[in-house]
């Protein structure tokens, strides 16, 4: 499938890497080899690692951004995989962590990434679901997942590369290439497996056939950038200073920016007083959001949001475990009659934790995450099980890219999938790494139109935050960090 790319004169910037795919057949396309972040070893016949990297850390924890009450001190960290071709295509891919341990899932994503080597993009683009199932099936890695955890992780740096790879062959943005499909090409991207007990893939066929009457109207949207609203939880870190959260709160109103989401589940009085400056500073007209990063039990989480019900936040992210699908189920139940929402999704393992919440009625916002699910196509299908059970979805963004995946994400969940609009978290930390970081527009984000799923990182970003021999983590400061205390 290699349909015409849309014209590209809507803004955005030129990709360095764009591809001419008439010059060579995709059935051409040979994943040769791959750079991986991690120690090097031999591969299969006697192929080695071109290049070593090691993996990224971006440290966060220096002003406390991404802080809140389950991760006070998070460094924002990427596992990066680069599928080198035949060719000067190169396909980009990340899965995000927040500093330690983010060494074994390089080291799982590059035990999966040996699959793909020696596979032309052609045979791999043919059928994603069944790539996305081959991926999945080395039985021995198996083992220690399944689909979840570290090798999870793993895997959705690589399929994220691919879907990269596969984009910039195209010369298209991935939204569009996912947006440009059939139905039924859509729905060939996702492994069934698991969740036929809460939809088919006739019935994901079905529904989206519903929404390609107005998807038209909905591209347009997407091209005058009005197609995804912005909240951003920038203001709101748990680390920050009321001064700094007001400072925040008011230069984003002045941007444009006015729903906002806070950080909770610390100490409550604090978390009161807390709320309580930012509902006034926003005022009672605007978006307000909590987000307790499991901290609580289930009896917790109803007991503490009591003090929360007079400053009306729109939802409550990760009350509790987010395993524990009853027991959102119980929450949820305990704030309807208060109008406040449950919201999760940033640590559901897998596409079956998702059905399961859908199924028992547990959430009302459906927080997928590029790459806690593994990669696009799992992520596809959460989008059209949300739809089925009438849950919109507002991507979980924080991390260095991980916006940037999402962007694409909310877009063809609007376009394709649910034909309606929803919010999308905004983060910027650190927006400097990036070579086509998120942009925003009058509380909207501003439509990527470079090739591929616009996770790239400039080079001298790489060489700076390599953990841990890059110049940031070899300085004073730097390894006063890897020294200090571990929290
Ligand atoms: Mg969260």
């Amino acid at each position: 499938m290699a349909p015409a790319a849309l014209g590209r004169d809507d803004g955005g910037g030129t990709p360095e890497s764009a591809f001419d795919g008439s010059r060579t057949p995709i059935s051409d396309i040979k994943i040769v080899d791959f750079e991986s972040y991690g120690e090097s070893r031999p591969l299969l016949e006697n192929r080695t690692i071109t290049k070593l990297i090691e993996d990224l850390r971006f440290p966060t924890s220096l002003d406390a951004s991404g802080s809140d009450a389950m991760n006070p001190s998070g460094d924002y960290s990427a596992t990066h995989i680069r599928l080198k071709t035949n060719t000067d295509l190169t396909g980009h891919g990340i899965s995000f962590t927040i500093g330690r341990g983010n060494d074994l899932c390089t080291a799982a994503a590059r035990q999966i990434a040996e699959r793909l080597v020696g596979k032309t993009l052609g045979e791999l683009a043919e059928n994603m679901g069944q790539t996305w199932r081959y991926l999945v099936s080395d039985s021995q890695l198996r083992w220690i997942g399944p689909e979840k955890g570290v090798i999870h992780l793993g895997l959705s740096a690589c399929v994220n590369a691919l879907w990269d790879l596969w984009g910039r062959y195209l010369n298209k943005p991935l939204w569009q290439l996912v947006s440009d499909m059939t139905p039924e090409e859509f729905v060939s991207c996702i492994d069934f497996r698991y969740i036929h007990d809460a939809i088919t893939p006739e019935e994901a066929v079905a529904l989206l056939k519903t929404q390609e009457q107005t998807k038209a109207a909905r591209i347009k949207d997407a091209r005058s950038n009005q197609a995804v609203p912005a909240y951003t939880t920038q203001a709101g870190w748990l680390g920050f200073t009321d001064e700094k959260m007001i400072e925040l709160i008011n230069s984003n109103l002045a941007v444009g920016m006015d729903k906002f989401k806070l950080k909770v589940g610390g100490n409550l009085e604090d978390d009161k007083r807390r709320v309580k400056i930012a509902r006034d500073t926003i005022g009672y007209d605007r978006m307000l959001m909590l987000d307790a990063n499991q901290v609580w039990s289930v009896p917790e989480a109803i007991r503490y949001m009591d003090s929360f019900l007079e400053f009306k936040p729109l939802f409550i992210e990760e009350p509790t475990s987010p395993d524990d699908i009853l027991g959102h189920a119980a929450i949820r139940k305990a704030l309807k009659p208060h109008g406040i929402g449950v919201a999760t999704g940033e640590h559901c393992q897998n596409r079956v934790i998702f059905k399961q919440l859908l199924q028992a009625g547990a959430i009302d916002y459906c927080q997928v995450d590029a790459c806690r699910l593994g990669g696009v196509n799992e992520v596809l299908a959460v989008l059209l099980m949300a739809k089925k059970f009438d849950v919109p979805i507002v991507p979980h963004s924080g991390g260095i890219g991980l916006n940037e995946y999402t962007q694409h994400l909310a877009l063809l969940n609007y376009i394709c999938v649910s034909g309606e609009k929803s919010l999308l978290e905004h983060i910027n930390s650190f927006s400097e790494v990036l070579k086509y970081p998120v942009k925003t527009e009058n509380g909207y984000f501003v439509t990527p139109w470079e090739a591929g799923y616009s996770v790239e990182y400039k080079p001298e970003a790489i060489e700076t935050y390599t953990f841990p021999t890059g110049s940031f983590w070899t300085s004073d400061e730097g390894m006063a960090i890897q020294n200090g205390l571990k929290v």
